[in-house]
């Protein structure tokens, strides 16, 4: 346990981390591109740093929290040296490939590179419940594990290849962001028609917390390669996809999004499998078919 603790960056992620922190009685040292975006914090204790060499030396221990890890590059440039003998826990979320370019950065200048990825919005930054995966040294992982469950009370450790904790956060946003595009174009259908958000909320909210059941049902179906059209066929889907995207475009609803989905689901027919279960479209998108 460090009771210090570095943070760079102070969007609501990197604000809701430092804020984390100061409940737990740390010593907080700060550095963000625009400083008044620390002035709460240091309200509460926290320290500015002038320079991003600064914040690096305060503490062994430095979280990173910026929009992508080019951003990194440009916050530490003339800072380089600063890196040796630091600790830099990237829970900047990017590409699985340049976490591992910016592991080897930073291994070159001396210093060690943790790459996480937070599963939670900056509500849930200080949680129990909140999990963040993390991948890199496991000696780097083991000695802080106690100051990284103050961010999310339960961290998931994936490995030594700095890239896996990109990737896992990736899977997650493959099917988090089309999962909310879904339910805008089900609020923006429904208000063609006079029908409020909170009043379809519940159903989509039902919906969702049914998508579990079909993850579980179908994930070792996949796995035997067993697509087998006992339960849902892509005949029936392609129907199904049809009527989504007439219903939207009778209300002058944007096609977009069901289209394609639909345009996925055809593919699968056209290439002979309208009578298999519609999780035979893995195989299809894993050959970009
Ligand atoms: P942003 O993604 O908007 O990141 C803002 C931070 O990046 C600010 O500190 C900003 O500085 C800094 N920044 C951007 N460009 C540069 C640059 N060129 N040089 C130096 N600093 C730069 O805010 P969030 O806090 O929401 O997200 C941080 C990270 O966490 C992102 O990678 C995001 O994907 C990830 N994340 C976000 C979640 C969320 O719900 N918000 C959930 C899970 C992960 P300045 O203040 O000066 O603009």
């Amino acid at each position: 346990m460090s009771q210090s603790v570095t943070v760079i960056g102070l969007g609501p992620m990197g604000q809701a981390m430092a804020a984390a922190y100061l409940d737990r009685g740390y010593e907080v040292t700060l550095w963000n591109r625009t400083p008044s975006r620390a002035d709460a914090l240091v309200a509460r204790g926290a320290k500015l740093a002038e320079t991003p060499a600064q914040a690096l030396a305060a503490n062994e221990l430095v979280i990173l929290s910026l929009i992508d890890y080019d951003a990194m590059y440009t916050a530490f440039a003339g800072a380089e040296h600063a890196l040796a003998g630091r600790v830099l826990v990237n829970l900047s979320s990017d590409v699985p490939e340049k976490a591992r370019a910016a592991a080897r950065w930073v291994e070159g200048l001396g210093g060690t590179h943790l790459t996480g990825g937070v599963l939670s919005p900056p509500p849930g930054i200080g949680s129990p419940d909140m999990s963040t995966f993390y991948s890199g040294p496991r000696e780097a992982y083991e000695k802080y594990r106690a100051d990284l469950e103050v961010i999310t009370g339960q961290t998931d450790y994936r490995g030594e290849d700095q890239g896996r904790a990109a990737l896992m956060y990736q899977l997650n946003m493959v099917i988090f962001w089309p999962a909310m595009l879904a339910y805008w174009q089900a609020v923006a259908l429904a208000d063609a028609h006079g029908i409020s958000a909170s009043e379809i909320a519940p159903y989509a909210s039902g919906n969702y917390a049914g998508m579990g059941q079909f993850i579980d049902f179908y994930a070792p179906r996949i796995d035997a390669g067993n697509h087998a059209g006992d339960v849902d066929r892509i005949s029936m889907g392609v129907a199904s996809m049809e009527h989504v995207v007439h219903t939207n475009a009778d209300a002058g609803v944007d096609t977009a999004f069901p289209q394609a989905v639909l345009d996925a689901f055809r593919k699968g027919a056209e290439a002979g499998h309208g009578a298999d279960s519609f999780s035979r479209l893995v195989e299809l998108i894993r050959k970009g078919a």
